[in-house]
């Protein structure tokens, strides 16, 4: 079996502010071992499930977080951004039997959590498609299914948690943490951590409960940013246009296209 881990900060236990997500923040340090840790249990669950293979997107911010040395073998790491479209399951193929998204968060302009965002917390108000606020969780569970593979296990904070179980009941949700304006309820790390191990195990149990996601026929994409200068010059973006002064609009049938425009317009 080949698992594929993309791992984010905002949705680690206990996370609650901005600069315990920047790794030139002091505060940083305690959540990037707490987000490595997390991530660790994870793909020991896999590998008692059965994974040879593992690869770990350290999908947060610079994607250089993660601290190697506390991953068990046999992970390894995909650091940085190469600017693939795919984003945070960069590395992703039809050759991965199932994907685990660990210390994700709720999406821009949700709430449920301090940190919430989509992409860009400085640039973006939000992404909407087909009239919804698009969490990264939606977005990069499209670009799996592009590729046929399911997302089987989440872990972060309630609010995507109940989102991803509106999405499809079969993939195993871990909440970690409750946010309510600037503030957070978690779990104990140690609690966390035993969920996420036994939210892995549940989910890899064979055969796979989960399956991959069906894409909606149509996108119609909504990228709604900060600074009305940004979206002016973002809409000249091919077969982009300026919806309002916020506001670049996007159609298209096909999500690889959607993926493509995010890399230009979200930054
Ligand atoms: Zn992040």
């Amino acid at each position: 079996m080949k698992i594929y881990i993309s791992a984010d900060i905002e949705g680690v236990t206990g996370i609650t502010d901005w600069g315990e997500a920047d790794k030139s923040h002091a505060d940083n340090a305690e959540f990037r071992e707490r987000m490595t840790a997390e991530v660790a249990v994870a793909c020991e669950a896999a590998a008692a499930a059965g994974a040879t293979e593992i690869l770990v997107k350290d999908a947060h911010w610079t994607g250089r977080n993660l601290l190697a040395e506390r991953l068990p073998r046999p992970a390894q790491l995909l650091r940085g951004w190469s600017g693939h479209p795919y984003s945070m399951v960069q590395g992703l193929d039809r050759s991965f039997d199932a994907a685990l998204f660990i210390g994700w968060h709720s999406g821009g302009s949700r709430g449920g959590n301090p940190l919430a965002h989509t992409l860009s917390s400085s640039g973006l108000m939000g992404i909407r498609v087909n009239g919804e606020w698009l969490s990264e969780f939606r977005l990069h569970a499209w670009a799996a299914a592009l590729e046929g593979v399911p997302v089987a296990c989440v872990s972060g904070d309630e609010a995507l948690c109940d989102e991803v179980r509106a999405f499809d009941e079969t993939i195993v949700t871990t909440p970690v943490a409750r946010g309510f304006g600037a503030a957070t309820l978690a779990l104990h790390p140690a609690d966390a951590r035993d969920a996420i191990r036994d939210g892995v195990r549940r989910a890899l149990h064979r055969p796979l409960r989960a399956r991959a996601a069906v894409l909606p026929p149509h996108f119609d994409v909504q990228v709604v940013r900060k600074d009305a200068r940004d979206a002016y010059r973002r809409a000249f973006y091919p077969g982009a246009r300026l919806v309002d002064p916020m506001t670049v609009g996007y159609e298209t049938d096909d999500w690889f296209e959607v993926l493509r425009l995010l890399q230009f317009v979200t930054g």
